[in-house]
């Protein structure tokens, strides 16, 4: 921490916990909390009712774990959606690059990550168990592995469709248009969709 004898200790307390935000170091964190300090009171409790309420409203939906403010989200409560498709990603955040291309009518499962045995990530750790019930119990006629294409998202991918060998139900990996390495989350929405349009069935 620099210079933190200068400031009050609940003005270093504001400044340290900004820093801990990613992409912000101290400079950046110092300027954010003056403009804090100065701001009008009602709108600086507008940035903190904001953080309250992004913590205790949003919840993991009931049925894909997608985020959601009610017990279902969105996706799972929209009866156009074909639910027979379930499209598994790795974060909430691949859902919104997938629904940005405008071409998805099925619904999802969000793992929660990826299986990372060196960094401590089992697959109890991520809703494969969860995933594997839901194909069991439901009339699902294939499962799309978007899961990132890299070696995290590929042996995740892997490690799910042999859970699910023995249901007969298809499943496809999305096409190899996208970058290996890279992430769903910032691929573009051309090399999105062609890779939805060219899913391969895996073996
Ligand atoms: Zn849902």
């Amino acid at each position: 921490m620099i210079m933190s004898s200068v400031y009050t200790e609940t003005l270093n307390k504001l400044i340290e916990e900004l820093g801990k935000l990613p992409g912000v170091g101290p400079k950046t964190a110092e300027r954010l909390a003056f403009y804090i300090l100065k701001a009008e009171p009602a709108e600086a409790m507008k940035l903190a009712k904001a953080i309250g309420d992004v913590k205790n409203k949003i919840k993991r939906c009931e049925i894909c774990y997608n985020l959601s403010e009610g017990k279902v989200c969105q996706i799972c409560s929209d009866k156009r959606r074909d639910t027979e498709l379930i499209c598994v990603v790795e974060q909430p955040k691949d859902v919104i690059a997938l629904e940005k291309t405008g071409t998805c009518r099925w619904v999802y499962h969000v793992l929660g990550g990826h299986i990372a045995p060196l960094e401590g990530v089992e697959p109890s750790d991520l809703t494969i168990e969860q995933l594997v019930k839901r194909v069991r119990s439901g009339n699902v006629k294939e499962i799309i592995m978007a899961t990132n294409p890299n070696m995290a998202g590929d042996g995740t991918a892997l490690y799910i469709s042999s859970l699910l060998r023995d249901t007969g139900v298809k499943i496809t990996r999305l096409a190899r248009g996208l970058p290996t390495g890279s992430t769903i989350e910032y691929a573009s929405g051309k090399m999105l969709t062609d890779a939805i349009t060219g899913r391969q069935q895996l073996q």
